[in-house]
């Protein structure tokens, strides 16, 4: 297990700058998660650390090591990526062993290692058969397996779960979050998806254009982004933003007025008769509001039951503007039904739209 930094890392491939001005500290044992969209860095700095891509460009240390001029071979990591890599033509047991034989570990520690890892993974009736005879989600098992075996000092997974189906995927999510638990390995995970972002990070860091925008704990950079990329990236549905003109009182949006709270008071450095971008979640929309609170008017232009909750899509009256909304539904809604949703403005977020 090892600490984990990179001090100003900046990679660029024939020119192009893929990441610039990476700086982490990630503590031993963590479970950070890389995220952003596609082509925002992640694979870029995961294979820099994996020594998969020369650092000619800032410092890299695992433990206390600078590891700029180490190769990968050398470097104690384990990765795993998206399409598992597995060998075909060996069996689950020599797929697992392979990277310990390789290493000249005795062969009697190999098959003690294996009963332990296949143990935790739920492989033991699988050893013998070959990746093909095996589903996804067991090939990332033996994937994920095959890393834990050699008990490297960090771990790299580059989008692990992104070929298998929704149902496995969300299973698989949740053994990586125990695995982790039980065995501590300081864990850097890359991946598109805000969801696995939030329920496996210690700590998330939201990429954009090579660069880094946050690093925060879930909680963080859900109740506190720390800009409009990142509070647009991460929630499902996104983030809402609307146009609104500041007035000084409150704001203007689509004919509804937003009063200023003082929740709001703090965030407020704009001019009277400004144009400003108001963030509002979809889920602090709703429909259980008292007529003096703030709210939206629309159309209903989407119903779509969730089960407890209800998603609506509205446009809003008299203007272009399309919200969404997650509320809890007491009566039937329609498309074509006009509504009004309240808004709590101790969640608004304001953004300067230049
Ligand atoms: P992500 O993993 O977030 O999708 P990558 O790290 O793969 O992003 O890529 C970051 C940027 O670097 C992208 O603009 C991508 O096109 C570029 N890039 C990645 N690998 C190469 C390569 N081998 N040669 C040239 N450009 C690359």
């Amino acid at each position: 297990m090892a600490r984990v930094i990179l001090q100003n890392v900046k990679h660029v491939f024939n020119n192009v700058v893929a990441i610039t001005d990476i700086s982490l500290d990630i503590p031993d044992g963590e479970f950070w998660v890389l995220v952003g969209p596609s082509g925002c860095g992640k694979s870029t700095i995961l294979r820099t650390i994996a020594g998969l891509e020369t650092t000619n460009f800032g410092k890299i240390y695992i433990g206390d090591k600078l590891m700029n001029d180490i190769p990968a071979r050398k470097r104690d990591v384990s990765m795993v990526f998206q399409n598992y890599a597995l060998y075909p033509h060996m069996t689950v047991r020599q797929n697992l062993a392979f990277g310990l034989r390789m290493r000249g570990v005795k062969h009697h520690l190999i098959q003690e290692r294996i009963a332990i890892v296949a143990q935790s993974l739920v492989l033991e009736g699988l050893l013998e058969r070959k990746p093909k005879q095996l589903s996804g989600g067991q090939q990332q098992r033996v994937a994920l397996g095959r890393a834990i075996a050699r008990q490297p000092k960090v771990f790299l997974l580059d989008e692990p779960l992104s070929n298998l189906d929704t149902k496995l995927r969300d299973n698989t999510r949740h053994e990586l979050k125990e695995l982790h638990r039980s065995i501590g390995i300081t864990t850097i995970y890359v991946t598109h998806s805000q969801v696995e972002a939030m329920t496996l990070a210690d700590k998330i860091v939201v990429l954009q254009g090579g660069k880094i925008q946050q690093v925060g704990t879930p909680q963080t950079i859900y109740n506190q982004p720390a800009n409009r990329i990142v509070a647009t990236f991460i929630g499902n549905p996104p983030m809402n933003i609307l146009h609104g003109t500041y007035t000084g009182e409150g704001f203007n949006v689509a004919g509804n007025f937003l009063p200023i709270i003082s929740e709001i008071q703090q965030k407020l450095n704009f001019n009277p008769g400004q144009t400003i971008d108001l963030g509002i979640r979809p889920e602090h929309l709703t429909l259980n509001y008292e007529d003096n609170d703030p709210s939206l008017l629309g159309e209903v232009k989407v119903v779509e039951t969730l089960g407890r909750e209800t998603f609506v899509r509205l446009g809003l009256t008299g203007s272009n503007i399309i919200i969404n909304a997650i509320i809890t539904a007491n009566r039937n809604i329609n498309p074509g039904d006009l509504l009004r949703l309240g808004v709590d403005l101790s969640k608004l977020f304001l953004f300067d739209p230049h």
